[in-house]
């Protein structure tokens, strides 16, 4: 009853976004379970679903090489996944296991191949979070951790804390013997090209706005270059997880943390509700407690996981411009993955081990 009244405000938002249409022109959402061979189908028992970042993609900007290449890093990552599920093992191991394949894969901005800060350094936020006991572990500012997601998970279970940052979380790293790497370890051609333009641009700015007599502030480049990864998985237990690995965004400045390991924005998995990944604006998905919205919308409101998933990424994110997407997975095995970009990488794999991928709205 009182659970009831704390909520009452809640079941009344969730009941006007149902009611509310889309605004048409960004009503982008990403593959549903109906779209499967056009019909409707019983969602799987227990799979998983990848993101592989969220962004200002085309079929112009990206080559088919390029594509291929994407489809193929994000298939084996839900083989990856599928591998632990279809042995009994836990969600948590399958979200890692995925991960880990696209923080090693230079594609991706997240490990190897992760976006460049203004001073020129590799900084690496990840979090996971167990839906069925609501542990989490989440890190921040990492240099030298090869795969950031096996840190966050080893916080997690290894300590009696939630975040780690900076050196702290290294030294616990090595204490721990996790795989450490050199900083250049991270950094791609790609990547210094991509800095390097950047740089020149910043410093032409910075020259224009000297000669008019203002400051040119700290205005993110419109290339931010999102890449992230993340990872939701139900278990053949009936248990969700959900694991979220970064690099951040493109010269990110002075210390700069984004959504992605902060527990409830990026990153979240209740097994009450549904587990949760997002890729995007970072800023936003803090602002907006994404991933915990779209869960207390289903557990207090009472709405099914792709209404509140669309809620909060195609109604609430688009009227502030935040740019993103999310995947999402309930107990039942529902699955949805909606982005208000033009495209997310992106992917899913059921029992029966045939991984599906796309990148645009297709
Ligand atoms: N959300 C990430 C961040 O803001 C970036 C991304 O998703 O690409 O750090």
């Amino acid at each position: 009853m009182i659970r009831t009244a704390r909520f009452a405000w809640m079941a009344a938002l969730a009941a006007l976004f149902a009611c509310t249409p889309p605004p048409e022109p960004v009503s982008m959402g990403g593959v549903r379970p109906t779209d499967v061979g056009g019909s409707m189908v019983a969602p799987p028992r227990w799979g998983m679903v990848i993101h592989g970042g969220a962004g200002a993609m085309s079929p112009q900007s990206l080559s088919a090489e390029r594509q291929a290449e994407y489809r193929a890093a994000l298939t084996e990552a839900l083989m990856a996944g599928h591998a632990v599920l279809a042995r009994g093992g836990t969600s948590l191991d399958a979200v890692e296991a995925a991960v880990n394949v696209m923080e090693d894969n230079p594609l991706f901005n997240a490990g190897r191949g992760a976006v460049v800060t203004a001073d020129g350094r590799i900084e690496l936020d990840a979090a996971v979070m167990d839906g069925a006991t609501l542990k989490a572990g989440a890190v921040a500012g990492l240099h030298t951790v090869r795969n950031p997601i096996d840190l966050a998970r080893a916080v997690m279970e290894r300590s009696p804390h939630v975040m780690m940052i900076g050196e702290g979380a290294e030294t616990f790293a090595r204490q721990n013997g996790l795989a450490m790497v050199e900083e250049s370890y991270f950094w791609t051609p790609n990547r210094r090209q991509q800095w390097e333009r950047m740089r020149m641009q910043d410093s032409l700015r910075a020259d224009s706005a000297a000669r008019a007599g203002r400051t040119s502030g700290y205005a993110m480049p419109d290339d931010r270059k999102w890449g992230t990864v993340g990872a939701v998985a139900l278990d053949q237990h009936g248990n969700l997880a959900a694991g979220t690995s970064t690099g951040g965004m493109m010269m990110k400045r002075f210390g700069r943390v984004g959504d992605v390991p902060i527990v409830g924005a990026g990153t979240y998995a209740n097994n009450r509700s549904c587990a949760v990944s997002a890729t995007g604006h970072g800023e936003f998905f803090i602002r907006n407690v994404v991933a915990h919205s779209i869960c207390a919308l289903m557990e207090y409101g009472g709405l099914p996981l792709q209404a509140a998933a669309d809620s909060i990424v195609m109604r609430q994110l688009v009227a502030q411009r935040g740019e993103g997407g999310v995947i999402a997975m309930d107990r039942q095995g529902n699955w949805t993955m909606p982005f208000n970009s033009t495209g997310m990488f992106r992917g899913r794999i059921g029992a029966d081990g045939r991984p599906e991928v796309a990148i645009f709205r297709d």
